[in-house]
């Protein structure tokens, strides 16, 4: 069953939203190679107590941590440890929040020191194809044109593999509500998007193959192929016309720029 959110609740979502956002910021402005992602994990659960909110990802299915980190070949829900960042590491920190009876949920992919070429363009490519899917994310289009968004470009014109197995989703009271949002679909197909739909759109997209698998920890997800994966989320309400991005980059960017250790991921040619 789909919740369609009032505007009230939209409020409270970009709300939980902003603080995962503030947290990914706060990565953005500390994180380097040589630093671990237990460090990391520690600051961002600060951050989020101090605003009187909860880790939306800690004890959730029973996962340890408040943020997934995920490196390299990790696709998602990697659980933070004790092993340094290397330059050139490429690293997906996906945080969650829950503040006022809703959940916030948003994710980004840095790129740490000298990423090689190819990598960076996986990156830039699925951080475009994000913006490519909230732009189908609107009343009176369907489901399958938000995956076919992220699909068309990232598999048919970039030849990357599109996780299948992970997916997108509704959320609100609960950190993950129907419907499913795959990264994959076919335009025109699947239930109509409706105003007060709030859903998370994360592509994951992999330099090699699509398929996946599940690493020794339990959790990790990485690539068949071990190659390397990248991850970027925003959480989104449907509306006429053209979606609202609940959560926010643009102050996670901003501390990217300000800290050499990190490279940008720049957004290429939208539609
Ligand atoms: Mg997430
Ligand atoms: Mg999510």
């Amino acid at each position: 069953m789909i919740f369609y959110k009032t505007d009230e609740e939209i409020e409270l979502i970009r709300e939980s939203c902003l603080l995962v956002c503030k947290t990914l910021a706060h990565v953005a402005s500390i994180i380097k190679p040589g630093m671990t992602g237990e460090q990391l994990d520690k600051e961002a659960e600060a951050l989020i107590r101090d605003h009187h909110a909860i880790p939306g990802f800690k004890g959730y299915g029973g996962f340890p941590a408040t943020l997934c980190i995920s490196v390299n070949e990790g696709v998602v829900h990697g659980i933070p440890n004790k092993t340094a960042f290397k330059d050139g590491d490429i690293v997906s920190v996906d945080c969650g929040t829950y503040m006022n009876e809703f959940y916030g949920d948003a994710a980004y992919t840095f790129a740490l020191g000298e990423v090689d070429e190819a990598t960076m363009e996986l990156l830039r490519v699925t951080n475009t194809s994000l913006y490519r899917a909230i732009d189908s994310a609107v009343a009176g289009k369907r489901l399958g044109d938000i995956g076919f968004a992220v699909q068309d470009y990232c598999e048919k014109q970039h030849a990357y593999g599109v996780v299948r197995e992970l997916v997108g989703h509704g959320i609100g009271k609960s950190l993950h509500e129907a419907p499913e949002v795959p990264n994959y679909g076919k335009r025109g197909k699947g239930p109509m998007l409706k105003e007060g739909l709030v859903i998370a759109i994360e592509p994951m997209v992999n330099l090699g193959v699509k398929e996946v698998r599940q690493a020794k920890d339990g959790w990790t997800i990485i690539t068949k192929d071990n190659k390397p994966s990248a991850h970027y989320e925003h959480t989104i309400a449907v509306r006429k016309g053209k979606a609202d991005i609940l959560s926010n980059h643009v102050i996670v960017e901003e501390e990217i720029k300000k800290n050499d250790a990190v490279r940008e991921v720049v957004i290429k040619d939208l539609v």
